[in-house]
């Protein structure tokens, strides 16, 4: 019989070994999910993160999501974004001059990336892909360009015949610096079958990412949690994360720099509508727990990032003590889970001042990043947020037109 007394000692171990730098098996992972106490997480979260990413710094991005089309054949049980081919009062694909506008009114808040995802959309050939690359590559050089996420890839692969690494290499060519990780959900096809079995599957997913990791290209790993799923979904999802990233670090000396994780949102949703709506999602403690448990064990993924568009800012701040060493992006417009439900919804932005507040509330140091997680500067104490000012009478101004996602800058 297992006592109490028993399963604390095994805990005790484990979490030992955690803070002595040791790495931790499945096994270990899914015993702690089940029976370690969160602070107890936590705190060994925290030491994984001093381990890997020394020090008091939160690091942030200046960018801007742009969903560049939502039309998608795709039929995501959780998407509330996409618009079937045909549907004209929905489904729309960004001209290159709402994207040029898009992209200027970035720039002038400070944005060093922009991260395009969109539908898998019958109508665009992969020439359109390639074309839109260079076209925003050669008009503003100074942009990094994060684009399509594995199942988009995949599609453009299968609507132009070439292999995913032929359609990586053109990409990259015209300029494309990397990948974001979405569409990742829950890497584990038994739960893929079941909310989104026309998207791409988990050997596909992780396929692509690996021609990335090979081509150098800078990549990241999702995870939403609360689809219904076992914990041995998310262990499953997390081991072949961590056997991925052992494989591309040894092969390219290159892999995923980061990893996220949020909670699905399904208002609107046909998630909403099945009989078992009430038990999707996930709740705070549930999201600090699974990113703690995150952190501790993909010990070779560098960066975890809090997920402050979908849980909140409160939330977010908590994550950096539950391991996160990170506090994402401005995000600027995000229509995807906010169409969903997300907290974008109310809130789709969240200015360079604001993000530092929320970090130095929580007793870190906020600074600017790149996708790279090149450091860019570092605000050490609060009078040097002032020079922010500037982006925030910027934002105020198009604030006041109410729409955020049809950003209209006042100079
Ligand atoms: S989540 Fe992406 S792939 Fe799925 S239906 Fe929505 S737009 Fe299409």
């Amino acid at each position: 019989m297992t006592t109490g007394a028993s399963i604390q000692a095994q805990i005790d171990q484990i979490l030992a070994r955690v803070h002595d730098g040791g790495r931790i098996s499945y096994d270990e992972g899914l015993f702690l999910y089940r029976h370690a106490d969160l602070l107890d997480l936590g705190e060994a979260a925290n030491a994984r993160r001093q381990q890997l990413v020394p020090g008091d710094r939160v690091t942030y991005l200046i960018d801007r999501n742009i969903n560049y089309t939502n039309v998608c054949v795709t039929d995501c049980q959780f998407c509330n974004f996409y618009a079937l081919p045909g549907d004209t009062k929905k489904g729309y694909v960004n001209s290159k001059h709402v994207l040029g506008q898009k992209i200027e009114e970035a720039l002038k808040l400070g944005a060093t990336r922009i991260l395009m995802q969109g539908g898998h959309n019958p109508d665009l050939p992969f020439d359109y892909y390639l074309d839109l690359v260079d076209w925003i590559h050669r008009t503003y050089p100074a942009i990094e360009i994060n684009a399509f996420s594995p199942s988009e890839i995949q599609y453009m692969g299968e609507i132009s015949g070439l292999s995913w690494r032929e359609v990586l290499s053109q990409l990259k060519a015209v300029g494309l610096q990397g990948l974001p990780g979405g569409g990742g959900e829950i890497l584990d096809d038994e739960i893929r079958r079941r909310v989104s079995p026309k998207k791409i599957m988990t050997d596909d997913w992780f396929g692509v990412m690996k021609v990335a990791h090979e081509l150098g290209l800078i990549t990241t790993a999702t995870m939403v949690i609360g689809f219904r799923e076992e914990l041995r979904h998310r262990m499953n999802h997390l081991q072949r994360l961590r056997d991925e990233q052992d494989d591309s670090l040894n092969r390219f000396g290159n892999g995923f720099n980061a990893f996220i994780s949020w909670s699905v949102q399904i208002e609107n949703t046909p998630l909403a509508r099945s009989r078992f709506a009430s038990e999707y999602g996930a709740t705070s403690t549930e999201y600090l727990r699974h990113t703690a448990i995150a952190r501790i064990f993909l010990d070779n993924l560098p960066h975890i990032s809090a997920s402050w568009p979908t849980q909140g800012a409160k939330v977010g701040q908590m994550a950096l003590h539950f391991g996160c060493d990170d506090f994402g992006s401005t995000m600027i417009e995000e229509n995807v889970v906010s169409s969903a439900g997300a907290i974008t919804k109310v809130s789709p932005v969240m200015l360079p001042r604001e993000i530092h507040r929320q970090i130095r509330e929580a007793g870190f140091i906020p600074a600017q990043r790149n996708t790279n997680y090149d450091v860019l500067k570092v605000f050490e104490k609060p009078e040097d947020d002032e020079e922010l000012k500037t982006i925030e009478a910027i934002s105020a101004a198009a604030a006041k037109q109410g729409n955020w996602a049809e950003l209209t800058l006042i100079e």
